[in-house]
């Protein structure tokens, strides 16, 4: 009998292992020319592969435009089924929102299907793909995936585009918002006026605590920024697609974050002390994924940020 139900749960994992990605991961259609397919929520697993930000892409009269073509080669193949099922029209452009690797590895998918493919960065982010950001995140997602990307190499943007460009490709204008220092120092989001939907990047998550912020203060300008585009719809990095409701929750997280660090630093508390006022505050967001594994680290950082401005 033990041997039965062990036989048997051998056999459900190699099933999940072996299952295509684009049956685990499906896509859904958020406007008549807008897709995405949803990233779980966690962190780069080997039985995710690496899969940890949401795809999406846009129907325009030339082509295909896909926006964060994912974490790997594995995950740019997936979209480019999921693509091919939808339209017979090559994808002709991707923009990548910044440097993170789960944004943009899968950049190498597209290029080798299409050597002319234009691939659009912030000009920061280029020299940091050139510099070797790529290469780092290879190793960091092999490890944390147990080889799960391995085959992938970095293909940086071949673009630099900044804040106020308007990229116009077939029908479809995408307007180029950054707004300096913020998640890093080189996010883009990308503005579609005629459809009202607004590609915030890792400026704005829903349902995920992500570990990695550069600049607090700088976050909460952009989503100032995301909100004032007045969008029907907004993309975030991780979760779920949703209203203004979605940034206006994302705002809540990051002003009450800082606002609490900043009080307490004020008092002369030290960034572990104030940690449990940060968590009571943010009672709200505990059943975010990752909530009690980064929300330390936010605190210090925020305290850090905070602590760098006293000395300026
Ligand atoms: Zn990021």
């Amino acid at each position: 009998m033990i041997i039965q139900v062990a036989g048997l749960l051998l056999l459900y994992t190699s099933t999940v292992y072996s299952q295509p990605l684009e049956q685990k991961f499906p896509v859904t259609k958020l406007t008549d020319r807008v897709y995405i397919i949803y990233a779980p929520l966690g962190i780069p697993s080997k039985e995710n592969a690496g899969f940890r930000s949401n795809v999406s892409f846009v129907l325009t009269s030339q082509g295909v435009v896909v926006i964060d073509p994912g974490s790997s080669v594995h995950v740019g193949r997936m979209v480019l089924k999921h693509i091919s099922a939808i339209t017979s029209q090559p994808v002709i452009a991707v923009f990548n929102t910044h440097i993170h690797g789960d944004h943009w590895l899968g950049n190498q998918a597209f290029f080798e299907a299409n050597p002319k493919l234009a691939i659009y960065g912030h000009k920061n982010m280029i020299t940091q793909a050139q510099q070797g950001r790529g290469e780092h995140w290879i190793k960091l997602l092999n490890k944390m995936t147990d080889g799960a990307i391995t085959g992938t190499r970095p293909v940086p943007p071949n673009h630099a585009i900044t804040h106020g460009d308007t990229i116009t490709i077939g029908d479809v204008g995408f307007h180029v918002l950054h707004s300096g220092n913020a998640h890093t120092d080189n996010d883009i989001m990308l503005h579609i006026p005629q459809q009202q939907v607004l590609f915030c990047g890792d400026l704005v998550r829903n349902g995920l605590i992500g570990g990695e912020n550069k600049y607090y203060l700088g976050s909460i300008l952009a989503i100032n920024q995301a909100m004032a585009t007045n969008s029907k719809i907004y993309i975030p990095g991780n979760g779920k697609a949703g209203g203004q409701e979605i940034v206006e929750q994302y705002r809540r997280l990051m002003v009450t974050l800082y606002r609490t660090v900043e009080e307490y630093y004020n008092k002369g508390m030290e960034d572990f002390e104030i940690k449990s006022k940060v968590i009571e505050k943010l009672s709200p967001y505990r059943s975010w994924v990752q909530f009690s594994e980064n929300i330390g680290r936010l605190v210090n950082q925020v305290y850090l940020e905070i602590e760098s401005r006293a000395f300026e």
